[in-house]
């Protein structure tokens, strides 16, 4: 609690448009998060093609969360809106940017956003890896840039890490953290360092799973020994969910350009077995 006081009175921000950007494993997850407390959310990606499996993703969980209720689901699904061509970003009061992680597309998504977005509009980004500080000084005013760290599954998981950059504003930092309480998630403020806090913390843990696995061990042995332990998933199974390519580039990121990641893990990134959004990793997903 002391923790979570620690950014003095949150504002109670609670925008009326949020616009994602990336409709992969993340935004599309936080789009539907959003639209599902009632706000309108344009979801932007390449291609329309792209943003249907996260309509059809949400589409299932405000199924589920509304039990059935058609009418809700249908409103839900209204307020979520696919925009492959970013027409919401002169509206939204929040732009949240969860495309992959490369420092150069992101940089350059930035200066455009900042370019055509409200001027109070708070920029956000969901990076794992990507120093803020690298980010926001693509723009014009790097203090509007914040870091909001939503973990996979998004609907499942309470926690959102909310990040202040060297340059990002004390009120910018209040209005993401009031966003994040009036998703109903918990809001916890984390300095802009590798891995945050969580990351910091689970990063060599599934990384020692993964060397085990080096080392002759199962997937399966390693995660059953976790999961009987107490843990709710197995971390080789964490890392599967998270995402092979995810976790090469935080495993970068934590522990230096020079560090030698698990052979296995880099040739199953290279087959492009990304884990459980490619259909295989560690694991067949089904
Ligand atoms: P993903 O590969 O599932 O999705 C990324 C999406 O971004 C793709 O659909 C792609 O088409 C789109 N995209 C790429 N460039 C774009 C552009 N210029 N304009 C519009 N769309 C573009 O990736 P993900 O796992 O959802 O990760 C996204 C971000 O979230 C990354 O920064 C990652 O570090 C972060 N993150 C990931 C996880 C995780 O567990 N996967 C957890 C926390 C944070």
């Amino acid at each position: 609690q002391e923790r979570l006081k620690a950014f003095g009175k949150d504002s109670d921000f609670a925008p009326k448009h949020v616009h994602v950007v990336g409709a992969g494993v993340m935004g599309g997850d936080i789009a539907a998060v959003c639209a599902l407390r009632g706000m309108r959310v344009t979801l932007q990606d390449q291609s329309v093609e792209r943003i249907a499996p996260a309509i059809q993703r949400a589409a299932k969980l405000f199924e589920r969360r509304y039990k059935g209720d058609a009418r809700q689901v249908r409103f839900a699904l209204d307020r979520l809106i696919p925009d492959p061509q970013g027409q919401g970003v002169p509206r939204a009061d929040l732009i949240i940017e969860a495309i992959f992680e490369n420092l150069e597309v992101k940089r350059s998504l930035f200066a455009d956003l900042e370019r055509r977005a409200k001027p109070e509009a708070v920029l956000a980004t969901n990076t794992s890896s990507l120093r803020l500080e690298d980010i926001a000084t693509v723009l014009q005013d790097p203090s509007r840039l914040v870091g909001i760290h939503f973990f996979n599954p998004v609907p499942m998981l309470p926690l959102v890490e909310v990040v202040q950059g060297e340059a990002t504003d004390a009120a910018v930092l209040r209005r993401a953290t009031g966003f994040v309480r009036a998703i109903d998630k918990l809001p916890l403020p984390v300095k802009s360092a590798p891995g945050f806090l969580v990351n910091a913390v689970l990063g060599p843990y599934m990384l020692e799973a993964l060397r085990c696995v080096e080392e002759g061990r199962s997937p399966e042995t390693v995660d059953a020994a976790l999961v009987r332990f107490g843990m709710p998933i197995g971390p080789v199974e964490l890392v599967d969910t998270v995402g092979l390519d995810i976790a090469v580039a935080a495993g970068k990121a934590l522990a230096g350009e020079g560090a030698t990641p698990p052979q296995r893990l880099l040739r199953l990134v290279e087959e492009g077995r990304l884990g459980r959004k490619s259909g295989e990793g560690y694991y067949r997903w089904v």
